[in-house]
């Protein structure tokens, strides 16, 4: 990337954070696209970056001060679409990498939306749940200045949920003074939420993985599957491939992992973890390492929990043959090298993962048209949505000899390019 010669570079990110992972994913792209180096620099950059330090009065009624991001990477498709995410390791790189991710996913799977992403640093396992909807009330109104329905819509990400959303979407409308359901999507079905929504992530995932196992000549129904993550996205990937007929012989979470060489009965572990809030100690499974589980032999791995998990540590080790990233940038670029060189193929969290904000698109049109469509028409426009977007990857892949994740970059920086071409640059 040539140097700017007027404006100033923020500083490199470090080598082994997101950011650095999405940027060199970019470059790679830019190159095969000859993008102007403007134009390069542009994308490199997220538009909006909001900071908020706020205070929330904890059970014991001290003051506890946290730190929250909304980052807006690009809105040139159309407003900002994104996750709010409430992890200890919540930090500003980590957002813009995320926000980078969501133009592109949009872009891929071709909805009307711009890429953002929020998230507060924080640890939600040790916060009542009053704490959680103060935190979540006051970080709303601090980050109030970038939302708004036709401006940046959230939606929930790792440890935030259906009820998160309720909270940011009230606290929006009490704001505004009359209710408006179409700031978030992921929100409950009694106040304007979409059916399917909860389930959209890890249903499109497995119909990602469907296209994939026909077009490398495997029988998703007789596969072997390892899942890293038994959440919203994980355990409902791991619910319908098991519908499939796969076997999904491990599964893990932040505090344990466990196996079953025949197949896990993942309706009854979805109930265990209802109950216990882990996987481990269900019944008829053994308990191996969360390493044992991401090198395990098997046809599909689907990381399903966070970035920066398939590394240069251990991608010699992976033993799947295809990976498909539920999760947003489980794999690390020199990962990823290693991972082609062996074979493995790797099917990119933007395409992989993208089921979800397709479903959050049908659910803030639903929002702002107040017309609800039925489970079976949302499923039937999710699968439709999901294969598009894979043959369209798949095809720049295999027209120019690529990897799908290079190939899914090159798409969607294509059209966000188009369309800033088309727009023009302001003034
Ligand atoms: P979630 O909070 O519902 O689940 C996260 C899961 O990961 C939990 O089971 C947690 O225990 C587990 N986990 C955390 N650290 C782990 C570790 N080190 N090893 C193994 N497991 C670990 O979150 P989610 O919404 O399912 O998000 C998971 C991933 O999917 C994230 O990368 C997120 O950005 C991505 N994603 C989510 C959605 C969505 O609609 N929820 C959409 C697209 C992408």
């Amino acid at each position: 990337m040539k140097e700017p010669t007027a404006g100033v570079e923020a500083a490199q990110p470090a080598v082994d954070d997101p950011y650095h992972a999405a940027l060199a994913q970019l470059a790679r792209a830019a190159e095969l696209l000859e993008l102007p180096s403007g134009t390069h620099r542009m994308l490199a950059r997220c538009k909006r970056e909001l900071i908020v330090h706020f205070p929330v009065v904890m059970e014991d009624g001290e003051l506890e001060i946290f730190t929250g991001y909304r980052v807006q990477h690009n809105l040139t498709r159309g407003p900002g679409k994104g996750g709010i995410r409430y992890h200890p390791d919540v930090n500003l790189p980590e957002m813009r990498a995320l926000a980078m991710w969501m133009t592109w996913k949009c872009a891929v799977v071709d909805i009307p939306f711009g890429g953002a992403k929020g998230g507060v640093a924080c640890n939600p396992k040790q916060m009542s749940q009053p704490e959680l909807e103060r935190l979540t009330r006051r970080y709303t109104t601090e980050i109030s200045p970038f939302l708004g329905p036709t401006s940046d819509i959230p939606a929930p990400d790792v440890y935030t949920n259906e009820q998160t959303m309720a909270w940011i979407m009230d606290t929006y409308s009490m704001h505004a003074g009359y209710t408006v359901p179409g700031v978030v999507t992921g929100k409950p079905l009694s106040i304007g939420g979409s059916e399917g929504r909860s389930e959209a992530t890890g249903r499109g995932c497995v119909v990602v993985m469907q296209e994939a196992a026909k077009h490398f000549g495997m029988d998703l129904g007789k596969c072997t599957v390892a899942i890293q993550g038994f959440g919203n996205a994980g355990s409902v990937a791991g619910y319908y491939l098991a519908a499939a007929g796969a076997k999904v012989i491990a599964v893990s979470d932040s505090q344990g992992a466990i196996y079953n060489a025949k197949g896990l009965d993942v309706p009854k572990l979805r109930q265990h973890k209802a109950r216990t809030r882990t996987v481990g100690g269900f019944d008829g499974a053994e308990g191996i390492s969360h390493r044992d589980l991401l090198e395990m032999k098997c046809d599909f791995l689907v990381p399903a929990a966070l970035e920066g998990q398939i590394t240069a540590q251990n991608a010699s080790r992976i033993g799947a043959k295809v990976i498909a990233e539920a999760a947003n940038g489980p794999t690390t670029p020199d990962a990823d090298a290693i991972l082609q060189s062996k074979g493995v193929l790797v099917v990119p969290d933007i395409l992989a993962n993208a089921g979800g904000v397709v479903v959050s698109y049908f659910e803030w049109v639903q929002s702002l048209q107040k017309y609800s469509w039925s489970a079976a028409q949302v499923n039937e426009y999710l699968e439709g949505f999901m294969t598009k977007a894979f043959h369209g990857v798949y095809a720049t892949a295999q027209e120019r000899k690529l990897d799908l994740r290079t190939a899914a970059t090159l798409v969607a920086v294509a059209k966000v390019t188009e369309a800033t071409r088309t727009r023009g640059i302001y003034p």
